[in-house]
């Protein structure tokens, strides 16, 4: 399904961080990623990415990066798996990754 694109700056109770996993998608040479671990604390995600990072660091099978966004509870809780969206919360330009390198169609060129 295609990824919710609803996010917008909020700023009420409901805001948080959450730990962004960027992955490459070997089918369509694209990226997507998760968002997990939300919390209300920066510190906790902090520490939750830092975690996440020892986790994939061994494994065949590594995220192109883990960092922390800010997003708040709504977007997070409705955010779909595997989102190749390029206008959700992120804290860095991915690897280099310029817009017109992420144009890639918005939704899942698998599905
Ligand atoms: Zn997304």
């Amino acid at each position: 399904m295609p990824g919710i694109v609803g996010w917008m700056p909020a700023r009420n109770a409901r805001h948080g961080y959450a730990v962004r996993l960027d992955w490459a998608d070997a089918r369509s040479g694209g990226v997507f990623h998760d968002f997990t671990r939300f919390t209300p604390s920066r510190l906790r995600a902090e520490r939750r990415a830092a975690s996440a990072r020892h986790y994939w660091a061994p494994g065949p099978v590594r995220p192109l990066a883990v960092t922390v966004v800010p997003i708040d509870r709504p977007a997070y809780r409705d955010h779909d798996r595997e989102c190749f969206s390029t206008h959700c919360p992120t804290t860095a330009p991915l690897l280099g990754l310029t817009a017109s390198d992420a144009a890639t169609p918005a939704g899942h060129p698998h599905s």
